[in-house]
């Protein structure tokens, strides 16, 4: 048997006609650029989450760096994050001129630790971004506590956990703003690139606006009005085309960006959008089968916060011999991922920051022990019983 980590073939057949005709339907209109697609994802998606405003980007990598931009962040300030995600988190810092910082993880939930956060804290921290990884949001009360107390911006990377709730409210309604990616390998995935920043601040929200496409036009207006204290009418933006002639786009108020979400995306992630939460479940219940097979060996499990609603975008289990593990399972047909083998402070990239070997134990020791094994909806009965019973025989 050959098991995919995930499946994205399985998951078209499953939604084919309306991607198809939805897909099809944007050729023939012809509207490529910010047409009415992308308009509806963006208020389909911020009721989804709960949130005021959704500004679709180019990437989740973008939606951090606008994000981060729109905060005001630059040169000489400190941001607050965690080693063990992926590189962008800790890479849109340093794009926009700032200096990462890294406090180490919880051992359990591979979440930052917020005990650690506060010792980090220094007078040119701004912000702290906390990852909601693999899927599990992390301790938002006591981040938000911490954030309050020092009048820091919180900044959620939500790029892996679309549809999780932390004590019943949706990732991305948690911080100040907060930022998704629609990767094809996300939970909610697109054909391409794509991302999103959500916030429920108007001001924040209208910088993004504008700085997604070049500071210009209404948005562009309106954002640099309000950084500038200028209180004055903006007039409305009624162009209906933006893929071939919007005269206001030739009016720049900021230095921004070309990072748009397109049309032809928007038209796939809204055939995904409804069938998102149902997927979550199938995930949870996938998971929810590994434990229960898998509790009694060698192996360690993913532990979940009782307040949370965990949608396992990668279920990741923990074995002292991991190589050995990953290279039997490669053998009889099973993939893996390891996620995420250094943590951004050990990485050559960072090399400057100063950090070593032992700086952050918990991280260190998870890079060295952690992988994924295959996590989507359409996995079956006899898959994933094939995959419990290979883990059980290495573990004899
Ligand atoms: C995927 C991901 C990103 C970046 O998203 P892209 O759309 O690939 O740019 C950022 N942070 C985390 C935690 C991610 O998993």
């Amino acid at each position: 048997m050959q098991i995919p980590l995930i499946n994205l073939k399985k998951q078209y057949e499953t939604i084919r006609e309306d991607v198809d005709k939805n897909v099809l339907r944007v050729f023939s209109s012809a509207q490529y650029i910010m047409g009415e697609n992308v308009k509806q994802f963006e208020k389909e998606f911020g009721e989804y989450i709960g949130v005021k405003h959704s500004i679709s980007v180019g990437n989740g990598t973008d939606a951090l760096v606008i994000a981060l931009k729109a905060l005001g962040i630059g040169e000489g300030d400190e941001v607050i994050t965690t080693p063990f995600t992926f590189f962008s988190t800790a890479e849109s810092i340093s794009t926009v001129g700032a200096v990462p910082v890294f406090v180490d993880v919880r051992r359990d939930t591979f979440n930052i630790d917020p005990a650690e956060i506060e010792e980090k804290i220094t007078s040119k921290t701004k912000a702290i971004i906390p990852v909601h990884i693999f899927g599990q949001p992390a301790d938002m009360d006591e981040i938000n506590e911490i954030a309050q107390r020092y009048n820091l911006k919180v900044l959620e990377d939500a790029c892996q956990a679309v549809g999780a709730e932390y004590k019943h409210k949706k990732t991305g309604a948690l911080g100040d703003i907060a930022c998704f990616s629609f990767f094809p390998t996300k939970n909610l995935g697109c054909a391409g690139d794509g991302g999103m920043i959500v916030t429920d601040d108007d001001n924040l929200a209208v910088v993004c606006r504008a700085l997604r496409t070049h500071g210009s036009g209404e948005n562009g207006q309106k954002a640099y009005n309000f950084l500038n204290g200028i209180n004055e009418e903006v007039e409305e933006d009624k162009s209906e085309d933006n893929t071939v002639y919007n005269p206001l786009k030739y009016y720049n108020y900021l230095i921004g960006y070309n990072s748009r979400l397109d049309e032809i995306q928007a038209a796939v992630l809204r055939v995904k959008l409804p069938l998102l939460d149902g997927w979550n479940d199938k995930r949870r219940k996938n998971a929810e089968f590994y434990n229960r097979n898998l509790s009694g060996t060698k192996l360690t499990i993913p532990h979940e916060d009782d307040y949370v609603k965990h949608v396992y975008h990668m279920y990741m289990l923990q074995s002292e011999r991991r190589e050995e593990l990953v290279e039997f399972l490669k053998e009889n047909g099973i993939a893996t991922g390891i996620y995420y083998p250094v943590p951004l402070h050990l990485q050559k990239a960072y090399i400057n920051l100063g950090y070593k070997e032992g700086s952050l134990p918990n991280a260190e020791y998870l890079s060295k022990r952690t992988f994924a094994i295959p996590m989507f909806a359409e996995l079956t009965d006899e898959e994933k019983k094939y995959i419990v019973e290979k883990l059980k025989e290495f573990d004899e």
